[in-house]
């Protein structure tokens, strides 16, 4: 197995010679070249896999040097046990130790392809817990392992604890919806079909960040509207970035905003 240097993606041997979410429009691949790593070579270099609070039951997971795109995953805990949330990747015993501490893992999944991290890794470390993979988004697993299921619409992890599939930046885009987060108010976890934005206080809605190319008003509006079905008034994205509260109000006026600007509503500020 390698792992892609750019986006942190595990993969099988023999590897392609480009990684092909890197080529895919929505990424890029490094000036430098594509660069494929082993975990022995990360572990040389003197990775480690840091644990943080962000609200009781919800432990924010990074790496230390960075791996890939700096994204965080999250560790949900629940009380029959936890869900690994956008996977990093890179992983070692004391990253497994750690999360087993609070309590076993029931299931594995990701917002999206750029999130799969080392996910199969991860879960075989773990004892081979469930890896949920979008059905929509099968083609672009580096990695088919027994362990993977597939799963569409929606998919109930453990009571409180539901991933909801909303399409936009990938059609499997996914989020994790807990209901007691924030206090009883309800968290989503989201990655980049709705992504809080720097200020704090507005959501992207984006096919491609990096390239940015932007969804439709249609989509963005969609994706508001089926998440305005769930109770939550917060949203942590995948590298950490947050809506702390008024979450679902901030969802739906940054849907319209974007839908605004995208029909030409504010040409004239242009
Ligand atoms: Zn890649
Ligand atoms: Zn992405």
């Amino acid at each position: 197995m390698l792992i892609c240097a750019a986006c942190a993606v595990e993969r099988d041997e023999p590897v392609p010679g480009l990684c092909p979410i890197c080529t895919d429009e929505r990424q890029y691949v490094p000036e430098v070249g594509q660069q494929w790593l082993t975990l022995d070579e990360l572990m040389q270099d003197g990775r480690k896999v840091s644990f943080e609070e962000n609200e009781p039951g919800l432990i924010g997971i990074s790496t230390d040097p960075k791996v890939g795109i700096r994204q965080t995953a999250q560790l949900v805990v629940a009380p029959n046990g936890s869900l690994l949330w956008d996977p990093v990747g890179y992983v070692d015993d004391n990253a497994v130790e750690t999360v087993l501490e609070y309590g076993p893992v029931l299931a594995i999944a990701a917002s999206h392809p750029h999130m799969f991290g080392v996910q199969v890794e991860w879960s075989r470390r773990l004892g081979g817990v469930p890896v949920l993979v979008a059905d929509a988004d099968r083609q672009w697993l580096g990695r088919v392992d027994p362990v993977i299921s597939y799963w569409s619409d929606s998919k109930t992890v453990t009571e409180g604890l539901t991933l909801h599939q909303t399409g936009g930046h990938f059609p499997g885009s996914a989020v994790a919806h807990w209901a007691a987060g924030a206090g009883g108010r309800g968290v989503l976890l989201t990655g980049d079909s709705v992504f809080p934005n720097p200020d704090r206080r507005s959501i992207a809605f984006m096919r491609s960040y990096p390239n940015r190319l932007p969804l439709s008003g249609p989509v963005a509006l969609r994706i508001a509207a089926q998440l305005g079905t769930l109770t939550f008034d917060r949203i942590y994205g995948n590298f950490n970035n947050v809506v702390a509260a008024d979450a679902k109000a901030i969802l739906n006026a940054s849907a319209e905003r974007h839908a605004a600007w995208a029909r030409g509503d504010f040409d004239h500020l242009t």
